[in-house]
């Protein structure tokens, strides 16, 4: 272990307590969101745990023990929590944040758990978001646990888009699922015939209901829609034999097959009858964009889990790794520190840790945006229906003139108070928190779940071979399989990046990103060692790199920033989630310094606590910068063709003749000698002469800068790394392995 010749600051004594988690993470005041978190938690370390334990992901199938947890989550009130109060659920308002926090818990244990109690809301959530008030009114009662004296069984949900190839993946249009109406009796609901195969459906083998994508296969239905299928309609409702998947064995998924009659109030949302034909109020990608914006924040937080789940394991089996060898007595190093007197061991635990912190503070960050910009929408569709506003276009002109005005707003001096209009009048408020949240939760799940998985590796690495055996402690070898489907279900990397590239490029993100820039610098002059002004560097040179790159072509003349170009749009995505998450995690640490301090209960470990965090910031942010600075070179140099060797290339280089000339008036020149082309057309031995980076000066400039802004992270890293060594962690973990 590194020796200090400085008194080194206080450091964290235990790991980060429920008190700790509440204020960085925004539910320091929502108690019943704390109450939610410990029911949630007793059944994810006691049921869930235990069926995991005792080999419960060892079957496809739908079994009895997995099947007795949808019943544990119902006792709990986790299945309710995505309900209102008269529709039999916990509580009233926004469920985003109470949804990531029962995500966030379940999955600390086992994805599969997290992932069967949150499809539920999935199947349920194209109801909510769009459905009508009867359609809302019947499926969430139906859905919603017994109360106390009613054997009423709750209905199991599932949502059902993806389709078997060649049909809806990544691409969501290419439905074949069908609806035609085989019955419409004068002054009658018609009567649709729905032909739907879904493939991966989560839930299916129990679902009481289905919510499936369908389009027309008739010129009296316009366009698609999202339907309801219930087990008792007439015709098909084949669950489908079971995915035999390698992660989330705890759920249930099958590729299922319908062929059901139904009624057409069944159509989400409800539909008109314009000139004789059938016109669904909301065609099928109005309804998954409203949902999957709310969904895939959850599925974000579930990774996040998994990677602060493997902190208190890892460094059990690392201290512990050499007790009971002869050589390792009690009070010498090899015994106490174990693996941990290994430098590496512990930098790799500070990134494994560091990235856990900033994805839980990303994600939850995207959940609390998303508590926010719900009752805003609602206030929206009144403002519409006020002003008499309908149609798409006439929408869009007025968030339009609110967008150009938040943007003159936003970019505002701190202080001036006109900026107040951002919070008091909806329309700016809305716009605002609308470009935030398009880009939060593409982020959440993107990086979360990509880097996480890839984060995951590295956690299991740290626990040897017993890492990839299931009787690793934590199960981590699941979670990090487990962390692949995170990664590519609800829309896989391709399907965030794709929107991010559209998203972060809104003039109102932009603005916002402005802001953040001068926010981070001046968090940097309090807290000079938190990494807030490598960030703020770092996302300066983001900032130029994605306007050079909308006004740059390639070397052949093509338009570089444009949507088919992925290889530009997508890692310029990938570079803004690095920095948006590290943005996150100094806000949550920041937050837990100010409001931790005037809480008596946390007050004593406190500065030890937010110093460690504080480190792990900057650690975090060195690395989100260096992947900034990577990522940007790559793009604003990669697309321009090298100089070579010939006459264009060497227009600019010395000639031998020429130098000699100069050295008769300027002696010494010649030592200057740099791409010097011989008499006889010979060269230096490389690929060309070296490139002149005129136009791109700037951004050297701001390469060169953010390098010396990484001055101090890894003494960050030291000082992390010296933390872990001497934190106390509990005997045994507390769920079994
Ligand atoms: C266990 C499990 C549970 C699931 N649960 C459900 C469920 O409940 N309901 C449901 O409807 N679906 C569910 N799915 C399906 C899941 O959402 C899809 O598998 C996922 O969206 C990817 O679609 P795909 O498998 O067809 O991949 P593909 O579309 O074939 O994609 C393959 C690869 O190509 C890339 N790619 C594809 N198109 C593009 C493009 N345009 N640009 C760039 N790259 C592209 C993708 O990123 C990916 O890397 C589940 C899947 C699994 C495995």
């Amino acid at each position: 272990m590194r020796t200090a010749s400085v008194v080194q600051p206080e450091t964290l004594r235990t790991l980060p307590s429920d008190a700790a988690r509440q204020v960085q993470w925004g539910f320091a005041d929502r108690y019943d969101l704390q109450m939610l978190v410990q029911s949630t938690r007793a059944v994810a370390r006691g049921p869930v745990a235990r069926l995991v334990a005792n080999g419960g992901r060892n079957s496809h199938e739908w079994t009895e023990g997995k099947a007795a947890l949808l019943e544990a989550f119902d006792g709990a009130g986790i299945t309710a929590v995505f309900m209102d109060p008269e529709e039999g659920g916990l509580f009233a308002g926004p469920k985003n944040l109470a949804l990531a926090l029962v995500a966030f818990e379940l999955a600390w244990v086992d994805g599969g758990a997290a992932t069967a109690s949150l499809a539920g809301c999935l199947a349920l959530a194209p109801i909510h978001e769009r459905g009508t008030e009867q359609q809302q009114r019947y499926y969430m009662k139906l859905a919603a646990p017994a109360q106390p004296g009613d054997d009423r069984k709750p209905w199991r949900g599932a949502f059902c888009l993806t389709e078997p190839i060649p049909y809806v993946g990544v691409d969501t249009g290419m439905l074949n699922g069908k609806i035609r109406i085989v019955e419409w009796k004068p002054g009658e609901e018609p009567v649709l015939q729905v032909e739907k195969r879904g493939r991966f459906i989560t839930n299916i083998g129990f679902a009481n209901f289905v919510t499936a994508a369908v389009d027309s296969d008739d010129q009296r239905i316009k366009g698609s829609c999202i339907v309801i299928l219930e087990e008792g309609d007439p015709g098909v409702f084949d669950r489908g034999t079971p995915t035999r998947k390698m992660v989330h064995q705890l759920s249930s998924t099958g590729d299922p097959i319908f062929s059901l009659r139904v009624p057409a109030n069944r159509i989400v949302g409800g539909y008109d009858i314009k000139d004789g034909v059938l016109v669904p109020r909301y065609n099928h990608s109005e309804v998954i964009e409203a949902v999957f914006r709310r969904t895939r924040v959850t599925v974000g937080v579930m990774t996040a889990a998994k990677l602060l789940s493997a902190v208190e394991p890892v460094i059990r089996y690392q201290r512990g790794r050499f007790r009971g060898a002869e050589t390792a007595t009690p009070g010498s190093v090899r015994y106490e520190l174990g693996l941990q007197a290994r430098e590496d061991t512990l930098h790799r635990l500070v990134d494994v840790w560091a990235t856990g912190e900033a994805s839980a503070s990303l994600g939850f960050a995207a959940a609390r945006a998303f508590d926010e910009l719900d009752p805003l929408e609602k206030k929206m569709a009144k403002l519409y229906a006020e002003r008499g506003i309908t149609g798409a276009r006439a929408k869009a002109k007025l968030l339009k003139e609110a967008s150009d005005q938040a943007v003159s707003l936003l970019l505002l001096r701190p202080g001036d108070a006109r900026k107040e209009a951002l919070q008091s009048d909806l329309l700016l408020r809305f716009v605002a928190l609308d470009s935030l949240a398009d880009v939060l939760c593409p982020a959440a799940k993107l990086w979360n779940t990509g880097w996480g998985a890839q984060m995951m590796r590295e956690a299991v690495s740290l626990m040897g071979g017993y890492g990839i055996t299931e009787d690793c402690p934590g199960f981590l070898g699941n979670k990090w399989m487990d962390a692949q489907l995170e990664a590519t279900y609800e829309g896989p990397e391709a399907v965030q990046r794709r929107q991010l590239s559209v998203t972060m490029t809104n003039p109102v993100f932009l603005a916002r990103l402005k802001n953040w820039i001068r926010e981070m610098r001046e968090i940097a002059s309090e807290h000079p060692r938190i990494g807030a002004c490598a960030l703020a560097t770092a996302m300066t040179m983001w900032l130029w790199t994605l306007d050079h790159l909308q006004h740059s072509k390639d070397a052949d003349g093509g338009k570089l920033y444009q949507s088919a170009r992925q290889g530009v749009t997508f890692p310029l995505a990938d570079a803004l989630c690095w920095l948006v998450a590290a943005r996150c995690q100094i806000v949550d640490v920041l937050r837990l310094q100010k409001e931790g301090a005037a809480d008596a209960s946390m007050a004593e470990g406190l500065p030890g606590l937010v110093n460690f965090l504080s480190d792990l910031c900057e650690v975090q942010s060195a690395r989100a910068s260096g992947e900034v600075a990577r990522i940007c070179a790559e793009l604003v140099f990669g697309y321009n063709r090298h100089p070579a060797w010939d006459e264009e290339g060497t227009r600019g280089c010395w000639h031998e003749d020429e130098l000699e000339m100069l050295e008769g008036f300027m002696p010494g020149i010649n030592s200057y000698r740099f791409d010097v082309v011989g008499k006889d057309g010979s060269h230096p031995k490389k690929a060309g002469p070296c490139v002149n980076c005129a136009t791109e000066s700037p951004f050297l400039s701001l390469h060169a800068k953010l390098a010396g802004c990484l001055t101090g992270s890894r003494l960050a890293k030291d000082r992390a790394a010296e933390g872990i060594s001497k934190l106390m962690i509990p005997e045994a973990l507390d769920y079994p392995a």
